[in-house]
C-alpha cells in the first residue's frame, strides 16, 4: 500500500470515529453546547476535505475520488440512503478534457500581413472540444459587450454585420441592465450564442479598464490557459455552450489596442461608450487569425447523491435538491512554495455545511413532506459540469425537482449578522428564505456585489436553466461584531485567497458562525420541503420567462 494511501486511510478512520457519535434524537443538549458541537463537526469535515493529501480535489483526480468516498461514507453513517440510479451514492459524469497542443493568434490590417501575438502574454485561445484542428481567419467587428437584450431595448449588434466575422466583445455587461438580467447577459451562455445567432465564426474577449482592475490579465491568463472540460452526453457528444463558433479567445489590453489600429474610433472612445451602456459597435480595419490544435482525454468523475424520502404519499415523488460542489482546482502547475489549492472555503466549507444540514434532517426525527436530495457536485470549477449533467439527467429518485438550494464558499472568517440569498428575488423563494432565516436571527441582505454576477456563476444556475427556482445562500457582509469590517474581510479573501493555495486551513474560521449558518440553511430547506405549494418564479420574472416551463 503506497504511503500516501495509508495516511489517507488512517486519517479517514480517525475523522469518522470522531463523527460517529449517536444522533441526538429527542434529547438535545443545551443550545450553546449543541451549536459548539455542530461547529466542531463542520470544522472536522473541512479539515479532512482541505487536507494537502487530497491535493485540491480537482475533478477527475484521485484527490477528488477520496473526497467523494469521504462524503458518501458520512452520508451512510448518518443513514442518508444512496440515490444514484445504480443504487450507489455515485452518479457517473463522463467528461472530455481538451488541452492545447499548440495555438496561435495573428492580427493585422485586413488584406495586409498578419503579425503573431505572444501566447499567453498577449492572447489566449480556448481549446475546441469537437475539432482537434481548428482554424478561423476573418475581419474583426467590435460589438461592445456583445449583448442583445430586447426587453430593455439594448442591442450591441444593432446596425452591425457580424456574418462570417470574428467579434471582439467586452467581458461583463452594462450597469443599466437590472440585477439578475445583467448576470444572465454577461454569461458566455448568452454572449457566445448571441454571436453565433448573428453569424459570427469566432469570439475574442477584451476587458474594459474597470474589469482589468478587478481581474488583471496575469490572473486571467492562468485560468484561460488551462485545459477545458466538457460533459459528454450519454451518446458521447460534448455539451458545448455554442457549437457554431469555431474558436473563442481572449486578448490583453495591449493586443486589443492592436485590433483597433486604423479603426474609425479609438479604443478609449469605444470602451467609454461601452462602459456607459451606450451600444456603439463598429467594424474594425483589422483581421484576426486563430488556430488551435487540441488533444482530448476522456475521463469520468461523479456526483455524490443521497436522498431522504418525503413523508407525504404524493409530494414524496417531488424533491428539493440541496447542493454544494465538492471539487476544487487541484495543484497549481508551477510556482514556488505551496502549490496545493486546498479550497478550504471553496468549497470544503460548503460541503461540510451540507453534511451538517443532512444531519439536521435526520436528527429532527421526521423527514419533510417532499423528498430531499443531497448532491455533492463534481466539476463546478470546470464550468458547472456536474450540476449541468445532473440538471439534464437527474437521478430517478429525485422525481420532479421543485427547487435547488446551493452552497458555495460560505465564509466564516467572522460571524455575520445577515445572509445573502443570491437570486432569491426572482421567485417565491424570497419570502421562504426571509421567513426561515428569521428564526436564526439573520436579516436578508440584497446582492452587495452585483458586478460579480454571482447568480450565474455557481451550480444553482444549471437548475435555473432547467426552469427550476433556485437560490444560493451565503453569509452576508455585515459582521456581527460592530468593530469588524465584514465587507473588507470578505473582499480581502476574494482578492488574496480565492482560488489560491492560501485558501487553506490556516484561515480563521468561526465555528459557531458556521453552525448557525448551517442551521439557517436547514430551516430554509425544511420550509421549502414541507410546503405543499411548490416554489414559483415571480410573475414576469426574467429567468422564469427565459427558462421557465411554459
Ligand atoms: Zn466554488
Amino acid at each position: 500500500m503506497p504511503k500516501r494511501f495509508a495516511l489517507v486511510a488512517v486519517s479517514l478512520t480517525a475523522v469518522l470515529g470522531l463523527l460517529n457519535e449517536p444522533l441526538p434524537v429527542g434529547a438535545e443538549p443545551p443550545a450553546a453546547d449543541a451549536r459548539a458541537r455542530s461547529g466542531a463537526r463542520i470544522r472536522a469535515d473541512v479539515e479532512f476535505l482541505a487536507d494537502d493529501l487530497l491535493e485540491g480535489r480537482e475533478a477527475g483526480t484521485r484527490g477528488y475520488e477520496v473526497a467523494a468516498r469521504y462524503v458518501a461514507t458520512r452520508l451512510a453513517i448518518m443513514s442518508v440512503p444512496p440515490a444514484a440510479d445504480d443504487g450507489s451514492y455515485f452518479q457517473k459524469v463522463p467528461f472530455r478534457k481538451s488541452s492545447i497542443v499548440s495555438s496561435s493568434v495573428r492580427v493585422g490590417p485586413t488584406g495586409g500581413a498578419l503579425e503573431p501575438l505572444v501566447v499567453p502574454d498577449g492572447a489566449l485561445v480556448a481549446p475546441n472540444s469537437r475539432q482537434p484542428e481548428a482554424t478561423v481567419s476573418a475581419p474583426v467587428v467590435f460589438v461592445g459587450y456583445g449583448i442583445t437584450a430586447p426587453e430593455v431595448g439594448y442591442d450591441d449588434y444593432a446596425g452591425l454585420d457580424a456574418k462570417g466575422k470574428i467579434v471582439l466583445a467586452c467581458f461583463n455587461a452594462p450597469d443599466k441592465l437590472p440585477g439578475e438580467t445583467r448576470a444572465y447577459y454577461s454569461s458566455p451562455d448568452h454572449k457566445l450564442r448571441n454571436a453565433a445567432d448573428h453569424g459570427a465564426v469566432g469570439v475574442l474577449y477584451m476587458f474594459l479598464p474597470e474589469d482589468q482592475k478587478r481581474i488583471p490579465w496575469d490572473r486571467l491568463k492562468g485560468y484561460f490557459g488551462q485545459p477545458t472540460v466538457t460533459t459528454l452526453l450519454p451518446d458521447g457528444t460534448p455539451v458545448m455552450v455554442e457549437q457554431r463558433l469555431t474558436l473563442v479567445g481572449y486578448v490583453s489590453d495591449a493586443s486589443a489596442r492592436k485590433l483597433f489600429a486604423g479603426a474609425p474610433v479609438t479604443i478609449e472612445a469605444a470602451s467609454d461608450a461601452t462602459a456607459k451602456g451606450e451600444a456603439r459597435g463598429v467594424a474594425l480595419a483589422t483581421t484576426a487569425s486563430l488556430s488551435v490544435t487540441s488533444k482530448y482525454e476522456e475521463t469520468a468523475s461523479e456526483n455524490v447523491v443521497g436522498r431522504l424520502e418525503g413523508t407525504d404519499p404524493t409530494l414524496k415523488s417531488t424533491s428539493v435538491v440541496l447542493t454544494a460542489h465538492l471539487d476544487h482546482i487541484g495543484v497549481k502547475p508551477q510556482g514556488e512554495g505551496d502549490r496545493i489549492n486546498n479550497g478550504a472555503y471553496d468549497n470544503a466549507a460548503g460541503s461540510a455545511v451540507l453534511l451538517e444540514v443532512a444531519r439536521s434532517f435526520v436528527a429532527s426525527g421526521a423527514h419533510p413532506r417532499r423528498s430531499v436530495v443531497i448532491v455533492f457536485m463534481t466539476g463546478e470549477e470546470k464550468g458547472l459540469q456536474g450540476s449541468n449533467f445532473f440538471a439534464h439527467y437527474p437521478v430517478k429518485a429525485a422525481g420532479k425537482i421543485v427547487a435547488n438550494v446551493n452552497l458555495d464558499m460560505p465564509l466564516f472568517l467572522t460571524a455575520s449578522s445577515d445572509i445573502i440569498a443570491w437570486g432569491s428575488e426572482n421567485s417565491s423563494l424570497d419570502d421562504t428564505v426571509k421567513g426561515a432565516i428569521k428564526a436564526e436571527g439573520y436579516a436578508l441582505s440584497p446582492d452587495p456585489i452585483p458586478e460579480e454576477n454571482i447568480f450565474v456563476r455557481s451550480d444553482q444556475y444549471s437548475f435555473v436553466k432547467q426552469g427550476i427556482p433556485s437560490v444560493y445562500l451565503e453569509p452576508g457582509f455585515t459582521a456581527a461584531d460592530p468593530k469588524v469590517n465584514g465587507r473588507e474581510l470578505l473582499e480581502k479573501f476574494r482578492t488574496g485567497n480565492y482560488h489560491q493555495p492560501s485558501d487553506d486551513l490556516s484561515l480563521p474560521m468561526d465555528q459557531v458562525a458556521a453552525a448557525r449558518f448551517a442551521e439557517a440553511n436547514y430551516l430554509v430547506a425544511r420550509a421549502i420541503a414541507d410546503d405543499p405549494v411548490a416554489p414559483t418564479w415571480k410573475p414576469g420574472n426574467f429567468f422564469g420567462r427565459v427558462f421557465g416551463k411554459k
